[in-house]
C-alpha cells in the first residue's frame, strides 16, 4: 500500500515510491553460459496433501541482480558475507548512459555528473540488456577509468543493468580489477526499465553467505520523498 509523507497534502505526486529493479527469479531467468541456471526442487507440497511446500533451490549465486565480492575477482580478498552493508543502502543516483553494444561506457557518455555529488553510489544504465531471461554477449561494460575517475569523487558503489561490468568476452577484467583497487562494491544484473534518472534511497543488501563469491540481492530504489514515512 503506498504511503505519503507526514504532512503532506493529498497530491498524487507526493506518493513515494519504490522501484524494484530486481528481475524475477524462475528457471526462465538467463545466466551466464555455463552458470547454474536456478532450479526449483519441491520437497513437500500442500497441493500432494504434505503439512507444508518446501522447497529447495540450486543456482549460481551470480543470479540475476547481484553483488559481487572482491574474492570473485581477487585472490584472497573479501568474500560477501564480509562486505559492510553500508555500501549497498543509501543515497543513489541513476543515470543513463550514450552507451553502444560491446563498447565500454567512458566518462564523456555520461552527462551532469559532478551536479550533484550527494550521492555515493551510482547506477549506470546502458540499455543494452533488454530482457533478463534472454542472454545475449554485446552488453556494453564501463572504462576502467570511469571507474577510477569515479572512486575519486567519493563513489562507492557502482551498478549496471548487463550481467558484468566488463565485455563479455574480456578476460583480464580490467574493470573488475579497478573496483578492486578501489573497494568499490558492484551491482549487476539491474533491471531499471522504467526508473527516471534523478537520486534515490538504494537498498540492495546481499545475503551473507560464508566464503561466497557473490550474493544476490533484492534491489530497490525509493523516491527520496519517502524517507520521513518509517517513523512512528
Ligand atoms: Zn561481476
Amino acid at each position: 500500500m503506498p504511503h505519503r509523507p507526514r504532512g503532506s497534502t493529498s497530491t498524487p505526486d507526493t506518493l513515494a515510491l519504490i522501484h524494484d529493479i530486481s528481475p524475477i527469479i524462475s528457471d526462465r531467468l538467463a545466466v551466464w553460459p555455463g552458470d547454474t541456471p536456478p532450479t526449483r526442487e519441491i520437497l513437500l507440497d500442500l497441493a500432494r496433501g504434505d503439512a507444508v511446500t518446501l522447497s529447495t533451490c540450486r543456482a549460481t549465486v551470480h543470479l540475476g541482480a547481484h553483488a559481487d565480492a572482491p574474492s570473485h575477482y581477487g585472490r584472497d580478498a573479501d568474500s560477501i558475507e564480509a562486505r559492510r552493508l553500508d555500501l549497498y543502502i543509501g543515497p543513489c543516483r541513476v543515470v543513463t548512459a550514450r552507451a553502444q553494444p560491446r563498447r565500454r561506457v567512458a566518462l564523456d557518455d555520461l552527462d551532469n555528473l559532478d551536479d550533484d555529488c550527494r550521492a555515493t553510489r551510482l547506477l549506470i544504465r546502458t540499455g543494452t540488456y533488454p530482457d533478463p531471461n534472454a542472454f545475449r554477449d554485446d552488453f556494453a561494460a564501463l572504462e576502467p577509468a570511469l571507474i577510477e575517475h569515479l572512486a575519486a569523487r567519493g563513489v562507492r558503489l557502482v551498478g549496471i543493468d548487463t550481467p558484468s561490468v566488463d565485455l563479455f568476452d574480456s578476460k583480464d577484467l580490467p574493470a573488475h580489477q579497478m573496483l578492486l583497487k578501489h573497494d568499490l562494491a558492484v551491482l549487476e544484473g539491474l533491471v531499471l526499465d522504467g526508473v527516471p534518472d534523478g537520486l534515490y534511497e538504494l537498498i540492495a543488501l546481499p545475503l551473507r553467505l560464508k566464503g561466497y563469491d557473490a550474493s544476490p540481492v533484492r534491489a530497490i530504489l525509493r523516491t527520496t520523498a519517502h524517507h520521513d514515512e518509517d517513523r512512528p
